[in-house]
């Protein structure tokens, strides 16, 4: 049986290697070289914590407070885009009380699913992408940021997840060689991190040797259908034939989709990171700023720092003034760590592939009966990859899925 993936980031390489598992006959199509994609630079971090979608109450309101501040954390570019409107509507209507309660136990049971998967890929030979189990440190400043993380932190330890409440003295302990200025932390013992551009190399490396195919360097451009099944996808001037099709084309989702004379609400969200070396005292967990919303993360012997969400169209324009205001957050943070302006050449950018109410879309979806979806993972997608993977193959070979997936149904805007 043969299956055909397309696109390459974390979720087409998870659901390949899943597929091989199975016994299926696989080939991964991806319009780019495979050496950079969402997945390459993002900050590496496996997350259980994240329970919250996106979409969840306040952000609406932060979120347009934020909008007149060009250093901030989060923008939607103003347009009158259908896409955006119908996307940004969904947005809103999802992000309450009750969405954020349902969605909970999903994201975690997918993300813990995900943290074992990947420990257990980590043991496999050919594999060493510097799996870490520290956890992550959400540091916060004021009262009222503090308040809510504890909030939050209660929460995660009613459903099991390991997690400290600490003050900034005990904060000072974990993070021993860097100094803090903090009013405490939540050190979410939970959660775990990884060097993505090494994970995504050795997957393709792995999935090389072991038969699966790769096309690459020319985008899907037509898709023939038979029935309700897809028949095959076109690159070039060759059509590729499969019994499944499995859609993971990141924030370029919906231009795929359509070429299939279907919809789907999904918005790229953009972000940047840069890499930098260290001196000898480093960052010893992965760090979290609350208030700032960047994220750092130790790997490859340095120090990655990213952050921002702009929600808009697919551009390659770097916003300098975002990337300051990541910089500039550092030291309000950790005065003990070094960060230096990237030159606009040292920075990377990539696009969080956003559904509106913050949850994946995974499963058939209604119209053919071999396309399975495997995207919109927003900031989550690193994380959630081998799930998804295991989740993709699970489905198409026919077996129950390993988790509860309706919460992820493709279908649920329909
Ligand atoms: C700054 C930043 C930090 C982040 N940090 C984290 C983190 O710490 N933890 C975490 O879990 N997530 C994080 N993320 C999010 C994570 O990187 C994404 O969710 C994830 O990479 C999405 O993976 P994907 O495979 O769906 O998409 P992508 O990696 O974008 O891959 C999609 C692929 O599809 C290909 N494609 C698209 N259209 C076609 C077509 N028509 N034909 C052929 N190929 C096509 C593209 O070329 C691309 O290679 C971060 C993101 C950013 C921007």
């Amino acid at each position: 049986m043969k299956a055909v993936v397309i696109g390459g980031g974390i979720i087409g390489l998870s659901s390949a290697y899943y597929l091989l598992q199975e016994g299926w006959n696989v080939t991964v199509i991806d319009k780019t070289d495979l050496t950079d994609s969402c997945s390459y630079g993002n900050l590496g971090m496996i997350v259980p914590s994240h329970f919250v979608p996106l979409a969840a109450p306040g952000i609406v309101a932060q979120g347009i407070r934020w909008m007149f501040d060009s250093k901030s954390p989060f923008y939607v570019k103003p347009s009158l885009s259908g896409q955006l409107i119908n996307w940004g509507l969904k947005f809103i209507k999802s992000a309450n009380t009750q969405h954020v309660q349902q969605s909970g136990p999903h994201l975690t049971a997918i993300n813990l699913l995900s943290k074992q998967l990947y420990e257990s890929l980590s043991h496999q030979p050919g594999f060493d992408f510097s799996f870490e189990k520290k956890g992550i440190m959400m540091y916060f400043k004021s009262e009222k940021v503090g308040e809510e993380e504890i909030h939050m932190a209660e929460k995660a330890k009613q459903m099991g997840l390991e997690v400290d409440i600490l003050n900034a003295a005990e904060a000072q302990q974990v993070e021993t060689d860097i100094a803090l200025d903090v009013l405490g932390a939540i050190h979410y013992k939970c959660d775990a991190h990884l060097y993505p551009n090494k994970l995504n190399h050795q997957l393709i490396q792995y999935l090389t040797l072991n038969g699966v195919q790769f096309l690459t360097g020319q985008p899907v451009t037509k898709i023939t259908k038979k029935q309700n099944k897809i028949a095959s996808v076109h690159v070039g001037a060759e059509a590729v034939d499969g019994d499944v099709f499995v859609f993971a084309a990141g924030s370029w989702m919906p231009s795929l989709l359509q070429l299939a004379g279907l919809q789907l609400p999904l918005m790229p969200g953009k972000g940047y990171s840069f890499t930098q070396s260290h001196s000898d005292k480093t960052l010893q967990v992965p760090a979290i700023l609350c208030e700032a919303r960047v994220a750092i993360t130790p790997m490859n012997q340095q120090i990655r720092f990213g952050g921002t969400m702009e929600i808009g169209p697919i551009n390659d324009k770097i916003n300098m003034n975002r990337v300051k205001g990541i910089v500039e957050s550092v030291p309000a943070y950790l005065p003990g760590l070094p960060v230096e302006m990237p030159k606009p050449s040292e920075v990377w950018y990539g696009f969080r592939p956003c559904s509106p109410d913050g949850l994946p879309y995974i499963g058939y979806g209604a119209k053919y009966d071999n396309l399975l979806y495997a995207g919109g993972h927003a900031m989550m997608g690193l994380s959630l990859g081998p799930a998804t993977g295991h989740l993709i193959a699970d489905l198409a070979t026919g077996k129950k899925p390993i988790i509860d997936i309706s919460a992820f149904n493709p279908s649920r805007f329909d």
